[in-house]
């Protein structure tokens, strides 16, 4: 499978990303080899998270652009974090006819987000399809988002650019975007900038340059990021422009070392989460040691320990 993946088998990769969503122990132990197998020697994507409410554009995003990346030769994958998708008519992404050109452009890749599950088992899904993509040869893998709950930090954590999309604001309002996204966010694209709403897409852009230089300069950038740019998706409006952005910055980071620090500090944060989501997992498989974490839950909750005391003792009890 690892050889097949390699070669830029398309069906192989499908199969191998099944394999990584599923929970069984079996089909654990043989993803773990997988990944193990596709990580030596394998090429490096840039990895792009995409964020933004429903309705601002994504999906036509995803499309214009996508495909403004497979015309220069450039392979891109696609892949879709919604851990809160319960939705009918699948998940986000599942209606492909939504980027119907670029799902059935030979060098790009859509994969849907898993109808179900936590955000813990969400994140380990996608790290380990990023690294199947990567192991691939693509050369883009864009990670999407809707912007719920900690899905965005989530997605940055497993990011070496993050795009924050959004809708031109009625009046001149900051449209509510959370301080953390903005200091996040490496790019700020504001959509739809065509026809009548060109002119309030420039103003929205305007306030939110305005706000980003209000923010701490980050040592990871480049003089004159963190940006907001307009664009439309519609009609390919700034684009080109975003891409050359996002270049810039990649450059930049790699020759300044940001790039590779950031990969070490993403990996042994992912190493710690799993370590955490491991030991809870081991805890409520185990008869005994559930019904201890239970009796200091109650504890905890009545106030006869406080949380510290209580994990200190469950600790105690697990060595
Ligand atoms: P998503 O929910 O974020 O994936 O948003 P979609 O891509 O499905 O787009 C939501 C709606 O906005 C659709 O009706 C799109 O046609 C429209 N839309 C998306 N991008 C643009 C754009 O650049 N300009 C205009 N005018 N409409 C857009």
């Amino acid at each position: 499978m690892a050889a097949k993946i390699r070669s830029g088998d398309r069906r192989a990769l499908a199969r191998a990303i099944t394999l990584v969503e599923s929970a069984r122990d079996d089909h654990r132990t043989q993803a773990l080899a997988l990944i193990d197998a596709l990580r030596v020697d394998a090429p490096q994507a840039l990895r792009i998270g995409l964020s933004g409410t429903p309705g601002v554009g994504k999906s036509t995003f995803i499309e214009g652009f996508g495909l403004h990346l497979t015309a220069q030769g450039l392979r891109v994958a696609v892949l879709a974090v919604d851990p809160s998708s319960t939705r009918s008519g699948g998940s986000i992404l599942g209606d492909k006819t939504r980027m119907d050109l670029l799902s059935r452009d030979p060098k790009a890749f859509i994969r849907p987000s898993p109808s179900q599950s936590h955000l813990g088992g969400v994140a380990r899904r996608t790290r380990e399809a990023v690294t199947l993509c990567e192991a691939a040869g693509f050369d883009v893998v864009l990670i999407e988002t809707v912007g719920v709950g900690q899905s965005e930090t989530m997605v940055a954590e497993m990011s070496d650019l993050f795009i924050l999309l959004l809708a031109p604001a009625g009046g001149d309002e900051l449209q509510g975007v959370k301080r953390g996204i903005m200091e996040i966010a490496d790019l700020i694209l504001v959509n739809k900038a065509d026809g009548d709403l060109k002119p309030a897409a420039t103003r929205t852009q305007a306030d939110y340059a305005g706000a980003l230089r209000l923010l701490r300069k980050r040592s990871q950038d480049p003089d004159g990021f963190p940006k907001a740019r307009i664009v439309s998706a519609l009609t390919g409006l700034g684009l080109d422009e975003a891409w050359q952005d996002m270049q810039a910055l990649r450059d930049w980071r790699k020759e300044h070392g940001h790039w590779e620090t950031r990969r070490k500090a993403q990996g042994v944060h992912w190493f710690e989460e799993a370590v955490k989501a491991g030991l809870l997992a081991r805890i409520s498989a185990d008869r005994e040691a559930s019904a201890d974490m239970q009796a200091l839950a109650t504890k905890v909750a009545e106030g006869t320990l406080s949380p510290d005391r209580a994990a200190a003792e469950m600790l105690a009890s697990l060595s």
